[in-house]
């Protein structure tokens, strides 16, 4: 058995429509993309993402009663809904571990429905828990969250000696979140790319393009943290700015549905 089984319930930026028209809210053929949302073995979602529990649940038909952890990046609207929030705690047996930037909890207006259903776990950057036989770490990302106290983060995970990072939302990163990633060999990179092959838009202080992508990836390939055959994937991706010609080279596209096994 693989030691992370990962489900892609949202793979779009805040660009993309987060309440779809109900002919397209069922689609699975990459019309649309949702905004962005992971499912790691069946049990810690990452993002409660507007759309993210109708197409876990009504779309895909997932079962989620074994769900253990929700797993928050940051506070916007594309990656946290109170209403998804409440489908997917709806969905477990028992209560459900929430992790997220300290600083991140006072503007999400958690109500006692949330919170008698949850174990609040604050993160300081740089923090580890473990969930399980999985290891997690969250990491300072490089993303603007006005006028809250919170940081944005990223977060790296291990199981059986398998490794993976997930990074959306953030541009670049930060130093201390490379000092980190020096130490690891990732056996899969979750990039963001939001801003596609644009450079003039006002998103790539928080995002990334496409260029910057592949500078990141080849530094991480020449510091020994990707090895040659390790997989980068590309999410969070604009309906804006990205092309339909986009040369997105060796890297994997993810779409709304796609599963991965490390
Ligand atoms: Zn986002
Ligand atoms: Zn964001």
């Amino acid at each position: 058995m693989a030691a992370f089984d990962l489900v892609f319930l949202g793979t779009g930026a805040a660009d993309w429509p987060v309440r779809p028209q109900a002919d397209v809210r069922y689609d699975t053929d990459g019309l649309i993309r949702r905004t962005c949302s992971l499912l790691i073995n069946g049990k810690y979602l990452i993002d409660p993402a507007p759309e993210s529990w109708f197409f876990a649940v009504k779309v895909l038909k997932l079962d989620l009663s074994g769900l253990k952890a929700v797993i928050l990046t940051h506070s916007h609207g594309d990656h946290f809904s109170l209403k998804a929030l409440d489908g997917f705690l709806g969905e477990a047996r028992g209560k459900v571990g929430f992790y997220c930037h300290e600083g991140t909890i006072p503007s999400l207006k958690l109500t006692e429905k949330e919170l008698s259903r949850m174990r609040l776990h604050p993160l300081k950057t740089g923090d580890r828990v473990k969930l399980g036989k999985v290891t997690m770490q969250a990491l300072g990302a490089n993303h603007e969250v006005s006028r809250t106290r919170e940081t944005a983060l990223h977060y790296l995970f291990a199981c059986e000696g398998k490794k993976f990072f997930y990074g959306c939302d953030g541009a670049w990163f930060l130093a201390q979140t490379w000092s980190v990633l020096r130490k690891h060999e990732l056996d899969l990179a979750i990039m963001e790319a939001t801003v596609g092959s644009m450079r003039a838009n006002y998103r790539i202080a928080s995002h990334n393009t496409l260029a910057m992508v592949d500078m990141l990836v080849e530094a991480m390939e020449e510091c020994g943290i990707l090895r040659k055959d390790s997989l980068v994937v590309l999410s969070h991706l604009s309906r804006e700015l990205h092309r339909p010609d986009e040369d997105y080279g060796s890297k994997i596209v993810a779409y709304d549905g796609m599963r991965l096994e490390i």
